[in-house]
């Protein structure tokens, strides 16, 4: 069997530690290529360059800075930086978690995101405590799961979104996403010219605290391991809401009375 290719990319730019340590911890499972954004992209989402020219800077063989978001480095990475096409997509170590609802926020998630749309199996890594250190043990903890979802493959449309607590983790758990309570205040303050501007995301972060979310594992200094899907369809609901259906259509084109 050949050497896979491993595609490892972040969002907080091409020089953060946790991209170092995310390649480095990756290195024995194949030919790891680095294709990450220049500069930090923290909290860009989802979002794709459309509207501007992409440049790529080779920094070593496999090592390319994109001056444009993560999802961008996933896209050029698939479609023709790489020799091939990779084996698996891991995006991180995020200097920070991505738990909970946050996770339609995040730049690294999203690069997961982009990795399992264009058919790749996908991980994406986070450090809760990264002031503390702690890359090396969240590496090795990204390097295992890599590597079973090398031999194991992930269930179509589905990510993995991995959280690593500070210090030496306990174990892993498998959680769903938390809630975030949104209990916080929009700042509003007088810039030095004396017009005004708010800050929102100012305090800490509030969560519900029911049972087997990825919140709670982490703070019980575990591993949370997350599966994402995208098929962001709630079946559900598009049972129940059909019944809406024939009286819209009714109003959008009503039939008029002979
Ligand atoms: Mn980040």
């Amino acid at each position: 069997m050949s050497t896979p290719l491993v595609l490892v990319t972040n969002d907080d730019g091409i020089n953060a530690p946790g991209l170092a340590a995310l390649a480095e911890a990756l290195a024995p499972l194949g030919d790891v290529y680095v294709v990450a954004p220049e500069r930090e992209q923290s909290t860009v989402g989802h979002a794709l360059t459309l509207h501007r020219p992409l440049r790529v800077d080779r920094l070593a063989e496999r090592r390319f800075a994109v001056n444009g978001t993560p999802s961008d480095c996933v896209n050029l990475a698939v479609l023709g930086l790489l020799p091939a096409e990779p084996k698996l997509v891991v995006s991180g170590i995020n200097h920070g978690s991505n738990l909970g609802d946050d996770v339609t926020y995040s730049g690294t998630v999203s690069a997961a995101m982009e990795g399992t749309l264009l058919g790749i199996p996908s991980i994406a890594v986070s450090l809760v405590g990264p002031e503390q250190g702690g890359f090396e043990e969240a590496g090795k903890v990204a390097r295992l799961i890599a590597m079973r979802t090398l031999v194991e493959g992930l269930p179509a449309k589905t990510l993995l979104n991995v959280n690593v607590p500070g210090g030496r983790p306990k174990g892993i758990r498998f959680t769903r996403l938390g809630h975030r309570v949104y209990k916080e205040k929009m700042v509003e303050e007088k810039d030095p010219r004396g017009k005004t501007y708010y800050w929102i995301g100012a305090g800490p972060p509030l969560w519900d605290d029911r049972e087997a979310t990825d919140i709670i594992a982490v703070q019980d200094g575990y591993v949370a391991v997350t599966p994402l899907h995208l098929d962001l369809t709630h079946y559900g609901a598009l049972r129940r809401l059909g019944d809406w259906e024939a009286p819209l259509n009714a109003q959008l084109r009503p039939r008029r009375k002979g």
